[in-house]
């Protein structure tokens, strides 16, 4: 009766599937299979059909609005890909949730990109954030405690390299881009637990 009359039916089970079909362009299987019953694919080709036109269409929308909106600049380097949010996969079962909502809040913060001079150790800065958590001389010491951990459970090839990063790729990496130096993925959720209990405790020093 919906295919027959959309107009008539506007809401219920059907006019959902419809929609989403539509959305996906995978209307027409369905037209074909209404006109030839041997046309619908089977099970197993159908799931396929249906899990790579959905990935490819939110893929494209993710890539064309992570390029055209600026308050994305630090979200697409530290998230480039649809996949289970790393943060969400260190403190989904933890205690420490409050730590995810401040990191979160940082992922999705609108870089102030200005010269300007930082008010606690008055030195020239480009980037309020990175200054803070990379250059400034009111987080130097939690800083220097953080590499110390870093080399005693990572090894000092792995500190050296990421101590040598720029100020910029040294804060994205500290946040969880997917940059190197990169370790195994058990490892490398351990890094980035130092790293956020790094940046949380910066953060209650201002
Ligand atoms: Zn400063």
């Amino acid at each position: 009766m919906f295919l027959a009359n959309q107009r008539s039916v506007s809401y219920g089970f059907i006019p959902d599937i419809c929609g989403i079909l539509r959305k996906y362009n995978l209307a027409t299987i369905i037209n074909s299979f209404v006109r030839d019953a041997y046309t619908l694919p089977t099970k197993f080709t159908w799931k396929s059909i249906v899990n790579n036109t959905v990935i490819i269409s939110e893929t494209s929308q993710w890539n064309n609005r992570m390029a055209v909106h600026n308050d994305f600049l630090f979200f697409r380097i530290l998230h480039p890909v649809i996949q289970p949010c790393i943060l969400y996969n260190i403190y989904r079962e933890s205690s420490c949730r409050y730590i995810l909502t401040i990191l979160a809040n940082i992922w999705c913060r609108v870089p102030y990109i200005e010269d300007g001079i930082c008010p606690y150790c008055v030195e020239e800065t480009s980037e309020e954030l990175i200054h803070f958590l990379s250059e400034c001389i009111l987080t130097r010491q939690l800083r220097e405690y953080l590499i110390i951990d870093l080399r005693h459970l990572f090894g000092i090839a792995f500190e050296t390299e990421f101590s040598e990063l720029e100020s910029y790729a040294w804060t994205l990496k500290l946040l969880g881009s997917p940059i190197a130096p990169c370790l195994e993925s058990e490892s490398e959720k351990r890094f980035l637990r130092l790293c956020y209990r790094y940046v949380v405790n910066c953060l209650n020093n201002l």
